[in-house]
């Protein structure tokens, strides 16, 4: 301490402001190491798909395959690899668009049964393909959102509800108002997820069985879009489930604004 209470102030007052200072550039820091993974993770993730596909190319160019029916088969894998590039473009473009800090998002009074209604049809052909039968059960709600976000939202959890089910399997979604709350269930009776996996699976890129979320399609990134999305209209989301038996996702959000 000093001899005059003005410079102990300014001293306190230097230490804090440093200390604040510090932490701001950690954070920085924190952030810039984050996107830096996601750069490399997304470079990763193109780049297989890109390498099979030359190499595909470069087969079928090359005149070693004479028969027709391999022929077929590899133009078929060349075209599903394209399909992951561009879901994966697609998940890219979405992240950075919810990033954006001050995204300007266009929000309208948006009812429920009729985005679900919409996004079931969409997942019709994918539900027939994994013989998966969907239930619907939703109660009258409206919400102050964007709609093409709510698509993403419970699209992303109605079509990986099909995609982990099992032949025969099913999916009930729910979808109620409590205390100005919007609350959605989708509850599958699938392959689950194993514990260890649960808190993960939110995070980028991460998927519990890899080859499995590949042949579907998927990037790896559905969850983390959902989770961006229930944080921008300050909900939560949980999840609890149990190994090749059941999953529940419970999606809870504010019903704020004009309605
Ligand atoms: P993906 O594109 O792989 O589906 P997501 O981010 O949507 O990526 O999901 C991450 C992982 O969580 C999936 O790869 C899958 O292993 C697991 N998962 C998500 N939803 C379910 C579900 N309903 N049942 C079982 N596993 C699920």
């Amino acid at each position: 301490t000093y001899q005059y209470p003005e410079i102990n102030i300014i001293a306190e007052t230097t230490t804090k402001m440093s200390k604040n200072v510090k932490e701001y550039l950690n954070q920085i820091d924190m952030e810039k190491q984050i996107r830096q993974e996601f750069f490399s993770n997304a470079s990763h993730e193109l780049k297989t798909p890109i390498t099979s596909v030359q190499g595909y190319a470069e087969l079928l160019e090359s005149g070693i395959i004479q028969e027709e029916g391999q022929k077929r088969d590899f133009l078929n894998r060349i075209k599903k690899e394209a399909a992951n590039m561009n879901n994966l473009i697609n998940d890219i473009l979405m992240i950075s668009r919810l990033e954006t800090k001050d995204a300007e998002v266009l929000k309208t009074n948006v009812r429920l049964s009729i985005v679900l209604d919409d996004i079931i049809e969409s997942i019709k052909p994918l539900a027939a393909s994994h013989e998966v039968l969907i239930h619907m059960d939703c109660k009258p709600v409206c919400i102050y959102a964007n709609t093409q976000q709510m698509k993403e939202l419970f699209g992303n959890l109605i079509s990986n509800a099909v995609k982990y089910n099992k032949p025969g399997g099913e999916v009930w979604v729910k979808v109620r108002e409590e205390d100005r709350n919007l609350i959605v269930q989708v509850k599958d009776n699938g392959v689950g997820i194993p514990k260890e996996s649960l808190s993960r699976i939110f995070e980028r890129f991460y998927r519990v069985d890899k080859g499995r979320s590949k042949k579907q399609g998927g990037t790896g990134l559905g969850l983390s879009i959902v989770k961006h999305i229930v944080n921008f209209y300050h909900g939560t989301i949980s999840v609890r489930s149990e190994l090749d038996k059941e999953t529940e996702f419970t999606v809870n959000i504010p019903i704020k604004g004009k309605v």
